[in-house]
């Protein structure tokens, strides 16, 4: 039930970004009444949850791994409603299959009993007991920290270290200079399984040298389940959007926030690319938070966030999406192709080059059903490749990322029919354009800091009037942590309007 608010001008709300965070805001912001009207470039919602056209059907060449699942069923309920009325989602029984140069495969389970079984096929009785032991000591983390961090509207120093001291068996991890890699090289004897774990560092921009131990919870995050989105995950966005509107949100598409305005110490306007102007009592800007520090929204906005916030930036992806036949290797939903060595991989992304030997992701869009058969015709696919971030393309970078996909992935006996056309890719420079200021960076501030978690903003700014969502802010990126993001933005106002 929408709640009334007193006098004409209070509560109206410009959520400038229809990303994740943005649209998450904008449901909570609507269905609570509240006047809501949200502005975004490009031409329909999603931001990076975007899809590329193809013959085929729409291929997502964005996120493709949904879990947390129940931050959506969170904000649905929010809505009113319920999140299986408006989404088909399958949960995948196998988490992903994984091949290794040697020949070796393993696949992850959603039931950590079938992996520590097949991580004992994989590599004897130690390996599985050493699965056990790591699966148990993320779940702490993740329990430890789900609270204060993830769910906490900004993450208090005082609270983590409150959570760290009642849990000693986490301790270890927490020591100074624990890196990802450096926890799994004391908990993993084979470094086929270093390897696995510590890409989970890239699942929000980090690479597993740099990046805390602590980040071994995202583990944690697809143990507790993976789920397809049928119609790709990009429905998640138009469904989002529909429910803004349902709960009477504005959305307007193909028009950008120039510049922010202020009376009286406070955002009262947002001039549009269009040249009119929005109103308002507040702002959610759910773009990449570095514009603002760059002064991109005006000089007004500029104080808002600090470079610490925004630097140093995450990794970014040459990211190709393409519809083809494949053949080789048995695919299903989400495939990992390992490289041999994975300081080949992030050794030179550090210094801003491209891999020498990468990991590639592979999902096969359309094997998202596992009880349906393997399609026949041509299929959609998305290859995810890990990259330095940086706003310029080096010469010939698009065909020397072409060869080095394709021919690592045939040395896996993995081919494409047709072969993937230089535009089925976007490279990190496109992103740089696609997302102001983010300079290619795909999850905002870099997670290789002990301390990065503290750094990013949270959901209210030092403009008054000025909130910020998505997954350069507070708890960070990812689909469901861009959504928290959201709410916790949108919480933010409700509190604030009620209070002023
Ligand atoms: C290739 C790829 C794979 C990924 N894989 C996964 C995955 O499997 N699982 C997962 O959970 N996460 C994944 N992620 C991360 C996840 O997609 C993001 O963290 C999340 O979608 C970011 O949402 P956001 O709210 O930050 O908004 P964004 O997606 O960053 O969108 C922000 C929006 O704001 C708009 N905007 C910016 N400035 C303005 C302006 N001035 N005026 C109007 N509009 C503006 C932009 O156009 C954009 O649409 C992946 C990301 C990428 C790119």
């Amino acid at each position: 039930m929408k709640q009334q608010h007193s006098g004409q001008t209070r509560g109206r709300v410009v959520v400038i970004g229809a990303g994740i965070g943005g649209l998450a805001a904008a449901v909570r912001l609507a269905h609570a009444g509240l006047d809501v009207t949200v502005v975004e470039t490009r031409s329909g919602p999603g931001g990076k949850m975007r899809t590329v056209p193809s013959a085929a059907g729409p291929i997502d060449a964005g996120p493709t791994v949904l879990t947390m699942r129940h931050v959506f069923d969170d904000l649905f309920t929010a809505a009113g409603t319920q999140l299986e009325d408006h989404l088909h989602l399958t949960a995948q029984p196998i988490l992903a299959r994984h091949w290794w140069p040697d020949g070796s495969t393993l696949d992850l389970h959603a039931d950590p009993i079938a992996t520590e079984a097949a991580i004992g096929s994989f590599a004897g009785a130690r390996a599985a007991a050493e699965f056990r032991r790591f699966h148990h000591r993320t779940a702490q983390l993740f329990t430890a920290f789900d609270a204060p961090m993830m769910q906490a509207p900004s993450p208090r120093a005082a609270a983590l270290l409150g959570a760290a001291l009642r849990t000693p068996a986490i301790w270890p991890t927490l020591l100074p200079g624990m890196t990802l890699a450096r926890s799994l090289a004391l908990g993993f004897q084979d470094p086929r399984l270093r390897q696995l774990f510590g890409r989970y560092a890239t699942y929000v921009g980090g690479s597993p040298y740099r990046a805390p131990a602590v980040l071994g919870l995202i583990w944690q995050a697809e143990a507790r389940g993976v789920w397809a989105v049928q119609g790709g995950m990009h429905r998640l966005a138009t469904a989002l959007s529909d429910l803004a509107r349902a709960g009477g949100a504005r959305l307007r598409f193909g028009v950008g926030a120039l510049r922010l305005r202020q009376n009286w110490g406070r955002i009262t306007e947002v001039q549009l690319t269009d040249g009119t102007s929005l109103p308002c009592d507040c702002v959610v800007f759910n773009g990449d938070p570095a514009a603002l520090a760059e002064g991109l929204l005006g000089q007004v906005a500029r104080p808002a966030v600090t470079q610490n916030a925004v630097a140093p930036r995450s990794l970014s992806a040459w990211v190709w999406a393409f519809a083809a036949t494949a053949s080789g290797p048995d695919l299903i939903h989400h495939n990992v192709f390992f490289g041999k060595d994975p300081r080949q991989e992030f050794g030179p992304i550090a210094q801003g080059q491209r891999p020498a030997d990468p990991t590639l992701y592979v999902c096969a869009q359309d094997r998202h059903d596992p009880t349906a058969a393997t399609p026949s015709g041509p299929e959609r696919f998305e290859i995810i490749m890990n990259a330095p971030a940086k706003s310029q393309p080096a010469p010939h970078e698009d065909q020397e990322c072409h060869t080095l996909t394709f021919t690592q992935l045939a040395r896996f006996g993995l081919q494409f029919s047709p072969t993937a056309p230089i535009s089925a890719l976007t490279p990190p420079a496109e992103f740089a354009k696609m997302f102001p200021a983010s300079q290619g960076a795909l999850y905002g501030r870099s997670p290789n800091s002990p301390l990065a978690a503290l750094q990013r903003p949270g959901p209210r700014t030092s403009v008054a009037g000025l909130y910020l969502a998505g997954g350069g802010a507070h708890p960070g990126a990812g689909v469901p942590m861009a959504a928290r993001s959201g709410q916790h933005a949108a919480a933010a106002i409700m509190h604030d309007l009620s209070f002023r």
